[in-house]
């Protein structure tokens, strides 16, 4: 047996930070980066006598995650409180939904390389977020400003095959909560969280194996690395004969290994139980149908739009919606030139990739890459002095017009001014010329390399090679 006859069986627990302005027991703010301990209150530190006041706001939000994830609204559900001690926790208990959470049941389809793959999820649950530890050489301070920040968790069943089919599943869930207006999803400000849990088993077997647990991974390339790691961590233990126990690892981003933490704790070690200072949270049909006629345009919706709007390919529309922040990009840029294509293509080859992982900031402005898309489409400027023009833009954002005509970058579109060029390139080569009669189209390249080379990149490439044709004809009417 060996690594090949297993696989493995994830499912992942997401924790995504709403996007409410308030906490959701108290007025406090929950903006990110705020000094340590100023957006706090009575309330949110714990002090005795305070009561928490449950922020309608959050439920709505958890309620439009719910319904863009396909979920079950439960009429009813309830906060429980998860009793432990931990100095970033000052109650000693935490607002948790565990008996009656708020969504049940609901799916994210993903596409994966083997096609699409639905990854069903458990339940949604809303709960309060704990402070920060923020540890020094040889002390630690606590940070209560995230203390009370809503979060949902969103659990998974054990669907997910791979690392590859998590990373996608997360890309997917990212976006749904960004378009849903729910969470920026950013997993370097700690908004997006994920626990994952990992089982091996070998191929063809219908039962699970047993689980370990890697709590609070926070990038994409971490999640796929701990998967691996673990997987193969896994299948070497049980190959050696060995046995798994269902405990908590730490990912080590440094050595890329995970090392036992603790022994799994189990729901009875968290006395969990009802909170008494707080009601049920009603959700009837009619907040539903509010929810819902409100919700945004989510990707497949803006997707079908630009196909429809502006003749795009499935996958051209695929991979402008990925991400939301691409899309509005490309939604505020399109606005600015006559050729929707070019810039599609400006964008899917060269910007795209600038839309990472946490980045939300736009390379540059809308107007500038209109500008630019419509310079090109204008045969204003090539395409080779379009890619020389957009690096320039990059690092500098500023008028592509007065770039292109300060640098005098302009095409020549003048077969007057291109006919001695290419009669002196047709001169100067005879061995590419003969080749070309000959049968080797590949020394048409290197004539043109000639010419662009005389015009500082600048001819039409089209024009200069029906000329070129033209000119090698005439030579040898053979
Ligand atoms: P707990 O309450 O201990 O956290 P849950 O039953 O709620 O456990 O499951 C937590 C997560 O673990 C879920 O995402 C679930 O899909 C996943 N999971 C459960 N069993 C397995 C298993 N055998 N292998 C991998 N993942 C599992
Ligand atoms: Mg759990
Ligand atoms: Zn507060």
């Amino acid at each position: 047996m060996s690594v090949t006859d297993y696989e493995s069986v994830i499912g992942l627990e997401v924790h995504v930070e709403l996007k409410t302005p308030q906490k959701l027991f108290c007025g406090c703010s929950t903006t990110f980066g705020a000094p340590p301990n100023t957006q706090v209150c009575p309330v949110c530190l714990a002090m005795p006598g305070t009561l928490p006041l449950l922020n309608r706001e959050c439920v709505e939000f958890a309620v439009r995650a719910g319904l863009a994830l396909h979920c079950d609204i439960a009429p009813f559900s309830r906060f429980d409180r998860k009793n432990y001690f931990y100095p970033d926790l000052p109650k000693a208990y935490q607002v948790t939904q565990n008996f009656a959470p708020i969504c049940t049941g609901g799916y994210v389809d993903v596409a994966t390389e083997d096609g699409m793959r639905r990854i069903r999820i458990n339940h949604i649950h809303l709960e309060e977020d704990a402070g920060k530890l923020i540890h020094h050489e040889d002390h630690s301070l606590v940070d209560c400003n995230r203390c009370g920040v809503p979060l949902i968790e969103i659990v998974t069943e054990p669907d997910i095959r791979s690392g590859e089919e998590a990373i996608a599943f997360l890309r997917k869930l990212r976006a749904i909560v960004r378009y849903t207006d729910v969470s920026d999803g950013k997993m370097n400000e700690g908004s997006l969280r994920c626990d994952v849990n990992l089982s091996v088993r070998k191929k063809g077997e219908t039962l699970f194996g047993q689980r370990v647990e890697m709590k609070n991974i926070n990038s994409f390339n971490f999640v796929a690395r701990a998967i691996e790691s673990e997987f193969k961590r896994q299948v070497t233990l049980i190959e050696e004969g060995g046995t798994i126990v269902q405990e908590t690892r730490r990912f080590d981003e440094k050595t890329g290994q995970t090392s036992a933490l603790r022994k799994k704790e189990s729901a009875a070690d968290y006395r969990y139980f009802p909170d008494p200072d707080l009601g049920e949270v009603v959700v009837d049909s009619e907040m539903i149908a509010r929810i819902q006629s409100s919700m945004p345009r989510l990707s497949d919706e803006r997707k079908a739009m630009y196909k429809d709007a502006y003749d795009l390919s499935d996958y051209e529309a695929e991979r402008l919606t990925a991400d939301k922040d691409l899309s509005d990009f490309f939604e505020a840029a399109v606005k600015e030139t006559a050729h929707p294509k070019t810039l599609v293509s400006l964008i899917l080859t060269d910007l795209s990739p600038l839309f990472g992982e946490d980045e939300t900031e736009a390379p540059l402005s809308p107007e500038t890459l209109g500008a630019l898309a419509d310079l090109l489409g204008n045969d204003v400027i090539n395409s080779n002095t379009g890619r020389k023009v957009l690096k320039v833009l990059l690092e500098n954002d500023q008028d592509p017009v007065a770039y292109v005509e300060d640098n005098h970058l302009t095409q020549i579109n003048d077969s007057k001014v291109l006919q001695p060029i290419v009669d002196d390139a047709v001169r100067s080569n005879p061995r590419a010329v003969n080749d070309y009669l000959r049968g080797r189209t590949p020394a048409m390249r290197a004539l043109m390399g000639y010419i662009m080379k005389k015009t500082q990149g600048r001819a039409n490439p089209i024009l200069a090679e029906d000329m070129l044709k033209a000119a090698i004809a005439e030579k040898d009417p053979s």
